[in-house]
């Protein structure tokens, strides 16, 4: 299969061009399209063969589960049932943008986009291209991200074809995704909310709107614990180099990492290096052998959530032979940073 670039304008898109997408999906075809979080890989959410021809292109466990991406919230009742009060809330608060909730599902939804569960993860995206293709298809789209099973999410079209050249119809290129992580997933079923995978939808925006809302206790990366996102499950969002995090205080953070930067050299071993400015002034760093990306500050880490999957790519096309990478200050955006990058460094964590 040759798999064609559609270039998009983001702000303005050119409907005839969607809409030739829009019909792809009709007829059960793939199409990737940029959204806010990241590029989704795209098929009509009604249709069983064409969402399993998802999971075949990903490579992805037919047990975790898809989102169904709507642009009309008149599409909810079709898919959902008993939907709770706090999940209007949340509709009305964040929608469009990066919040998938779970609910319980309609009987139109097919058995292979839920896993076999009997709740559906539904999300209105923000992008305009997302919406537009959404509308023009005319169905609900099953949309994973676009990239191979276990490698970091793509946020570029560029990104896609590297993973899914040769297996998708075709590439929506809007650009780069502006926030760069998946979407918040929050279960909204039980007495108090549970976010399942953390997201832009931040832990406090989402305490200011429903009052007190807990974390699946899985994401701290107890092994013994089962996530309830079954997604959350799998090592995830992974560079092909062998990635270690070094999550402490500064400035026992610069400590660890000059030893772990020592030890790489004298094995002779390429690095690639993520860390804070202020890890950078004061940590010495002037090996050849060393590749530097600073993220700015610890504290906010919006644009290393924009950056960091394309910055794991880009060590991995230099061929670095470890990745060292600081964490950030757990708060707002920094709490699904630092779970993307706990599963990127396959939960190998310096403290
Ligand atoms: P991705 O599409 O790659 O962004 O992953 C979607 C995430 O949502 C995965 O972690 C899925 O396991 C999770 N998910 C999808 N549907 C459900 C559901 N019905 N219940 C719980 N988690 C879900
Ligand atoms: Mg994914």
């Amino acid at each position: 299969m040759h798999t064609h670039i559609w270039q998009v304008n983001p702000h303005q898109p050119d409907i005839s061009i969607l809409s030739r997408a829009g019909d792809i999906l009709k007829k059960g075809g793939l199409v990737a399209f940029p959204t806010e979080t990241v590029y989704g890989l795209g098929a009509n959410g009604l249709d069983a063969r064409a969402v399993n021809s998802i999971y075949q292109a990903k490579g992805r466990p037919a047990d975790n589960p898809l989102i169904l991406h709507i642009a009309d919230q008149s599409a909810v009742e079709k898919l959902a049932r008993n939907i709770p009060k706090q999940a209007y809330l949340l509709m009305e608060k964040f929608w469009p943008g990066p919040l998938t909730i779970i609910l319980a599902r309609t009987p139109a939804v097919p058995d292979i986009v839920t896993g076999g569960l009997n709740t559906v993860a539904l999300r209105m995206p923000q992008s305009t291209i997302a919406l537009e293709l959404i509308k023009l298809a005319g169905v609900p789209i099953a949309a994973p991200s676009a990239n191979l099973s276990g490698r970091p999410s793509p946020t570029t079209a560029q990104d896609v074809l590297a993973d899914l050249n040769g297996k998708i119809d075709v590439i929506i290129d809007g650009g780069n995704c502006e926030i760069g992580l998946e979407s918040t997933v929050i279960d909204c079923l039980g007495e108090k909310p549970v976010i399942l995978r953390p997201g832009g939808i931040t832990w406090e925006m989402l305490s200011a709107v429903l009052g007190p809302v807990l974390i699946d206790p899985a994401l701290a990366g107890d092994s013994s614990l089962k996530p309830r996102a079954p997604g959350m499950k799998y090592r995830h969002y992974a560079p092909q180099a062998p990635m270690l995090l070094i999550e402490a205080i500064q400035p026992r953070s610069y400590e660890l990492l000059n030893t772990e930067i020592n030890k790489a050299l004298a094995a002779g071993k390429k690095i690639g290096l993520l860390i804070s400015n202020s890890a950078a002034k004061s940590i010495e760093v002037n090996s050849g052998q060393i590749l530097l990306q600073c993220y700015g500050s610890r504290l906010q880490p919006e644009q290393l959530a924009t950056d960091l999957y394309s910055l794991l790519r880009w060590f991995d096309s230099r061929n670095v032979d470890i990745i060292l990478a600081e964490g950030v200050e757990e708060q707002g955006l920094g709490l699904a940073v630092m779970n993307r990058m706990r599963k990127a460094a396959g939960y190998n964590i310096l403290h």
